[in-house]
């Protein structure tokens, strides 16, 4: 997760304090990205601050991370995973489509 100042949540997230490589989502080549999606969504799916994770992945555009569970494509990558990754992202934030 990126982590930018002023955003206190982070403090509160399960991520706080882990190694941001072991939940780097970006398709670099001999990384076990299958074992990070799953260690990166046990992660995801305890953190009570999920909602706020969501929307400041909207709002900073993530890409080729891993954020509320949700694998982010970069945005060169596949532009239909990408949309989708937003969809799930929305919901999660609460905000509308
Ligand atoms: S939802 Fe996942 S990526 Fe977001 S703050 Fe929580 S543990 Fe980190």
């Amino acid at each position: 997760m990126m982590i930018r100042p002023g955003t206190e949540w982070m403090d509160r997230a399960a991520c706080h304090g882990v190694d941001a490589a072991l939940i780097d989502a970006s398709p670099t080549r001999g990384r076990n990205l299958g074992a990070i999606h799953r260690y990166a969504a046990e992660l995801c799916r305890e953190c009570p601050v999920q909602r706020e994770c969501a929307a400041d992945a909207l709002a900073t555009r993530a890409e080729g991370v891993i954020r509320a569970g949700v694998p982010v494509p970069e945005r060169a990558g596949n532009k239909v995973r990408r949309r989708m990754a937003f969809t799930r992202l929305r919901a999660i934030a609460g905000v509308g489509p």
